[in-house]
C-alpha cells in the first residue's frame, strides 16, 4: 500500500490526490482520502479503483475541504480479497478527545490474535483489515492525548507498518521498529508532507527532508515537528524486496536510488551468471534497470524484445489467479521482428509463482528466438511475505518446492538464474554482502528468516 498526507496548504486533499497518483504503483485496488476543516469537520471519500479515475472530479475534491488531510492506496494482502468498501482506508475513529483517521501500509502478524481479544471486550469491528485494530487498540487506551494513545496501540501491534495518521490539528507518521516499510518526511512552503516514497514529493514539488527513522513517531502541529521514539529499540530491517520491485525507480531509499540499486543488481547478475547471446531484453517495467545494467556490464546489446502495453497496471497486484493469468497478454507482446533467431537474455525482478516467465517464454519462442536465457535480479522467491507484499502460499510458490534446475525445467528455458543473496545485498550497497548472523535487511521472502514471529500464521500451523 501507498500511505501519504500533508498539513499547511490550502486543499490539502487536492495534493494528497497527486501523491497517491505517485505511489499508485503501491496499491492499485482502491483509494481514499480524509480531510478536516474547523468548518466542516472531517470528510472522507473512499472508492475502488484508480486515484486518476475517482479523485480528479472537481466536485469530488470540494467535499474534502481543508488544510490537513491524509491518503491511502490499498492493495490487499490482510483481510478479505473480495473487494469491500469497508476495508477501504484510511480509518476512522472517535474519541473523547476528538476523531482521529489513519492510513496503514505494512501488515500486522498479530492481528487475528489482537481481534479475537478486541472483540472478546466489546469492540465493534467495522471490516476485515488487520489494521483497523489499531483504532480500537487506540480506543481502549487510557491516555489523554491522541498521539500516545496510538502509541499505546503500536505497542501492542506486531509486524509491519508505516503509518500516516490525523486529528484535527495533527498529522502523525510513525514506523514499525523495524523500519520494514519505507516513510519520508518532505516540506511544501510552510507546510509539511508525509509519504511512502519521495516520488510523490516530487509531484507536488515538495523537497525531500529525510526518512522517519525505524520506530520513530513524529507529531506535526502547524509548523512543529516533534520527534520520539515510543518503542523499544531494534536493528533495522528494512524490506530488500522494496529495492527490488515494490518502490518506483525515481524514488531514493536511505539515500540510494532504486533506478540506481536495480541497475547495480544486473551488473552484479552479468558477473555472477554471463552466458552468450545478441540481445539483453527487460521485461517491463520491473527488469528495465537491471536489464540495463545487465547489457552495461556484459557488452551484449539492450533491446526492446518486449512491449508492454501502457493501458495496463501491475500484473501481480491483480488480486485473483485468473485476472493474473490473463494479465500478461494482456500486458506485454513480443517485438517480433527483433526476436527473431536471436539469442536473447530476459530479465525480470523476480519469479513468483512462474506465471510471468511461463507465458513470456512461450510468446518469445513462438516468435521465432533461438535461445531463451532468463536472468532474475532477486534470489528464488521461496518463503511468503507476511510484511505487506502479498505473495502467495508457500505451496504455491515455484521456489518452495523446485530447485533452480527443475525451475529451468519448468519453464523449459535454455538457462535460469537468480542473483545470489550477496550479490543483491552488495547492489544494496553493502561491500561485504549479507551479514549472516544479524542481515541488514528483511530478507524473509529469499531466506525464509523472518525478523518477527508471524504470530497468526504460525498458529494457523505454518512452519518457519
Ligand atoms: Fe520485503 Fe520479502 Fe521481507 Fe516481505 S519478506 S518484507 S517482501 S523482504
Ligand atoms: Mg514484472
Amino acid at each position: 500500500c501507498g500511505v501519504f498526507g500533508v498539513t499547511g496548504v490550502t486543499d490539502a486533499a487536492n495534493f494528497v490526490a497527486l501523491g497517491l497518483h505517485a505511489l499508485q504503483h503501491r496499491g492499485q485496488e482502491a483509494g481514499g482520502i480524509v480531510s478536516y476543516h474547523p468548518d466542516h469537520d472531517f470528510n472522507s471519500v473512499r472508492r475502488f479503483g484508480y486515484v486518476r479515475d475517482n479523485f480528479t472530479k472537481q466536485s469530488l475534491m470540494e467535499t474534502l475541504p481543508g488544510s490537513l488531510s491524509i491518503g491511502h492506496v490499498r492493495y490487499s494482502t490482510a483481510g478479505s480479497k473480495a473487494a469491500a468498501i469497508r476495508d477501504v482506508q484510511p480509518f476512522f475513529g472517535e474519541f473523547s478527545m476528538g476523531g482521529a483517521a489513519i492510513a496503514h501500509n505494512g501488515n500486522i502478524t498479530n492481528a487475528d490474535a489482537l481481534r479475537r481479544e478486541l472483540i472478546e471486550r466489546g469492540s465493534i469491528f467495522q471490516s476485515s483489515s488487520d489494521s483497523e485494530c489499531i483504532i480500537h487498540l487506540m480506543a481502549r487506551s487510557l491516555q489523554r492525548n491522541i498521539p500516545e494513545r496510538m502509541e499505546d496501540a503500536l505497542r501492542r501491534v506486531e509486524g509491519a507498518f508505516s503509518i500516516v495518521a490525523m486529528t484535527r490539528t495533527k498529522l502523525i507518521g510513525v514506523r514499525d521498529p523495524l523500519g520494514v516499510r519505507p516513510l519520508v518526511l518532505g516540506q511544501i512552503g510552510e507546510g509539511w508532507v508525509l509519504s511512502s516514497e519521495t516520488c510523490a514529493l516530487d509531484i507536488i514539488g515538495a523537497t525531500y527532508v529525510r526518512e522517519i527513522e525505524p520506530g520513530e513517531m513524529v507529531v506535526i502541529t502547524g509548523e512543529k515537528v516533534e520527534s520520539s521514539f515510543p518503542f523499544r529499540r531494534q536493528k533495522p530491517r528494512f524490506c530488500i524486496f522494496e529495492h527490488v520491485y515494490f518502490s518506483r525507480p525515481d524514488s531514493i531509499i536511505g539515500g540510494r536510488s532504486v533506478y540506481e540499486t536495480r541497475r547495480q543488481i544486473g551488473v552484479e547478475l552479468a558477473r555472477e551468471a554471463p552466458v552468450e547471446a545478441d540481445l539483453v531484453c527487460p521485461v517491463p517495467d520491473s527488469g528495465t534497470p537491471a536489464a540495463i545494467g545487465f547489457s552495461q556490464e556484459s557488452g551484449i546489446p539492450y533491446a526492446m524484445g518486449i512491449i508492454r502495453n501502457q493501458y495496463m497496471g501491475r500484473t501481480f497486484i491483480e488480486p485473483t489467479e485468473s485476472i493474473r493469468n490473463m494479465g500478461v497478454r494482456l500486458k506485454l507482446n513480443v517485438n517480433r521482428a527483433l526476436i527473431q533467431g536471436k539469442r536473447v537474455i530476459l530479465v525480470d525482478d523476480s519469479v513468483v509463482r512462474g506465471t510471468t516467465s511461463r507465458k513470456i517464454k512461450e510468446m518469445i519462442l513462438d516468435a521465432g528466438a533461438a535461445e531463451v536465457h532468463f536472468r532474475i535480479a532477486s534470489p528464488p522467491t521461496a518463503w511468503p511475505c507476511f510484511y505487506g507484499v502479498d505473495t502467495p502460499q508457500r505451496e504455491k510458490l515455484l521456489a518452495a518446492t523446485m530447485s533452480e534446475e527443475e525451475m529451468r525445467e519448468h519453464l523449459a528455458v535454455d538457462s535460469l538464474k537468480f542473483i545470489s543473496l550477496d550479490g543483491l545485498y552488495r547492489a544494496v550497497g553493502e561491500a561485504e554482502g549479507r551479514n549472516k548472523s544479524c542481515p541488514q535487511y528483511c530478507d524473509a521472502c529469499f531466506s525464509g528468516e523472518y525478523p518477527v514471529v508471524p504470530a497468526d500464521m504460525v498458529s494457523k500451523g505454518f512452519e518457519m
